[in-house]
């Protein structure tokens, strides 16, 4: 079994379900007391919020580079950034180290197309939704991305930093979610991304009929089955 290398901490709210979902997979796979290899390069997510509030990419993908060459000197495999919106900086990170990093939009993309979804929803933080770093990865797969109007975004976004990135969960923004993401589906979306790694603590696949896909889950999932089996 492969070493996986987790940078996480952003939040560490949604780095905790991927610990979760990665041990959880290695056991349904191989049974008995079977777990994942990992370690675990958990940043503080005050800096890495201010570089993005700041427009500081650079800085933050110096920060993501620096821990990505600790894992590698550690010994992982590959890397697993716990978080959709610093993908925004994969390259950079990339071009410091010489093991792979396991995208989380490419895995996101995959399981789409595996369910027959050509347009999605995305939700995520405005810098997921609004810019393309992101969405050009899914639309390279032929699928079609459908944002929230403007002020919806602004909700969305403000819910991801001031409460679910510090662990509250409350009902009024689960049904300001799924009031988005009705109009989502009136827009034409098949399914919905959850892509923000804390999207999923707070709306379940049992609150709406659309289909889910929680990139955390995704990502942690997929980590965890390349870890065994490539
Ligand atoms: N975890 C979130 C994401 O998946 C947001 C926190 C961040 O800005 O990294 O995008």
């Amino acid at each position: 079994m492969k070493t996986i290398g987790l940078i996480g901490g952003m939040s560490w709210e949604s780095t905790v379900t991927y610990y979760q979902i990665l041990n959880e997979t290695v056991k349904q796979e191989l049974g008995g007391l079977h777990s994942a290899k990992c370690i675990l390069y958990s940043v503080d997510f005050q800096e890495i919020e201010e570089c993005q509030a700041n427009g500081d990419w650079y800085k933050s993908a110096e920060i993501l580079g620096d821990a990505a060459c600790s894992l590698e000197k550690a010994g992982v495999d590959f890397i697993v950034i716990c978080t959709n919106t610093m993908h925004k900086v994969v390259q950079d990170i990339q071009n410091r180290i010489h093991i792979p990093i396991l995208h989380i939009a490419k895995a996101t993309a995959n399981e789409l197309k595996k369910n027959h979804i050509n347009k999605v929803g995305l939700l995520g933080t405005k810098y997921t939704m609004q810019q393309d770093f992101y969405k050009q990865v899914l639309i390279d797969q032929g699928i079609d991305v459908i944002i929230p109007n403007e002020e919806d975004i602004h909700i969305v976004n403000d819910v991801i930093y001031n409460e679910l990135c510090l662990g509250q969960m409350k009902d009024t923004s689960r049904k300001e979610y799924l009031r988005i993401i009705d109009a989502l589906k009136e827009k034409g979306a098949q399914g919905i991304i959850l892509g923000c790694t804390e999207i999923g603590l707070l709306v379940k696949q049992e609150d709406t009929e659309m289909p889910l896909f929680d990139t955390a889950l995704i990502h942690a999932k997929e980590a965890a089955l390349f870890a065994m089996y490539q």
